[in-house]
């Protein structure tokens, strides 16, 4: 298949229960092919929802998805499968996403069968062994079931599970949060040496702000829906120029060590009414009468970082 070249989405507002939830509102982001770009933020700021939408779980209710220069968010039946084998995503919970009646041959086997329908027996067969290798997991135990493995081998499966139709693209929403912390380091690396191997590209959804650190080339941060600021990951890190980024990283030991400590007031507002203005602004330390009007528009500083504040475009911060 063509190359991906890159993935852009911009978006979006998602219709669920008759609700409009503004999950993720301006969001605009291009993908480059073989890095990680992450997508950070605290829990209900969209950024598992911008996941499932990259990559075509939910519907964007308005925004488009385009994949190695081509819409898929319109595709429809047929003409969707060639996106939804090389898109692939790996979820949060690894005990949740294995069916636990299905054997971990089965489990693997079920979207080649599908997705590849003219591969002999023998060639599934040694798909199989190979992913089941490539991570880890000794392919004598393809008949075993779920709950036969730990936490960390049952991730391990679920990545076996999505690089089974040798994808190019990956998305991964916070997948080693719900693992014990002394293996998240294994499953991380391991999902680093396959991307090296595999010439991977991945969004990477998490809370983590030093996994983000270690792992990322380009860091995106959401509030509510709205991107606050995206820029590489060393900019970010040693530059931040978001004042919610800001707050972020100065509430994490080792990475705020740096920042002045910055604490947010106030509670999330629901992502249902949003706030006018500047989402952030009802917490913001830095929030002008202009902040509570008037949308900031992300510009593009010379360092190369995306940011949408007023005050840093008014040069007050
Ligand atoms: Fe704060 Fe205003 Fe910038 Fe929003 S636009 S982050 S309220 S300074
Ligand atoms: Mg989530």
């Amino acid at each position: 298949g063509g190359m991906l070249d890159q993935i852009s989405f911009s978006g979006g507002k998602f219709t669920r229960n008759r609700t409009v939830v503004h999950a993720v509102n301006n969001v605009s982001l291009d993908i480059r092919q073989g890095e990680t770009l992450s997508v950070v933020g605290e829990s209900g700021c969209g950024k598992s929802t911008l996941a499932r939408v990259v990559i075509g779980l939910y519907p964007p209710t308005s925004g488009e998805i385009h994949y190695a220069d081509q819409r898929v968010d319109n595709l429809q039946g047929n003409a969707r499968r060639p996106f939804r084998t090389k898109a692939q995503m790996v979820f949060q919970d690894p005990y949740a996403s294995l069916n636990p009646r299905m054997r971990v041959r089965q489990i693997l086997e079920e979207p080649v069968r599908f997705h590849k329908p003219e591969l002999s027996d023998d060639a599934v067969r040694a798909k199989i062994a190979e992913v089941m290798q490539q991570v880890g997991i000794n392919p004598e135990w393809a008949e075993r079931y779920p709950h036969e493995f730990s936490g960390g081998q049952r991730q391990r499966i679920s990545i076996a599970r999505a690089l089974v139709l040798d994808p190019e693209f990956i998305v991964a929403d916070e997948p080693i949060s719900a693992l014990d912390v002394s293996i998240q380091a294994q499953v991380l690396n391991l999902m680093m040496d396959l991307q090296e191997q595999r010439k991977l590209t991945y969004l990477f959804i998490s809370h983590d702000l030093s996994v983000v650190e270690h792992i990322s080339d380009r860091v995106a941060v959401l509030y509510l829906g709205s991107l606050c600021e995206l820029a590489s990951a060393k900019e970010m890190f040693s530059r931040p120029q978001h004042p919610y980024t800001k707050a972020l990283l100065s509430a994490i030991p080792r990475i705020g060590k740096g920042f002045q400590h910055i604490k947010l007031s106030g509670d999330v507002p629901t992502p249902i009414r949003l706030p006018s203005g500047c989402v952030f602004h009802g917490r913001c330390p830095h929030a002008a009468s202009r902040c509570r009007h008037e949308v900031p528009k992300a510009r593009t500083l010379e360092s190369g970082t995306v940011v949408a504040c007023h005050g840093v475009e008014e040069g007050r911060i």
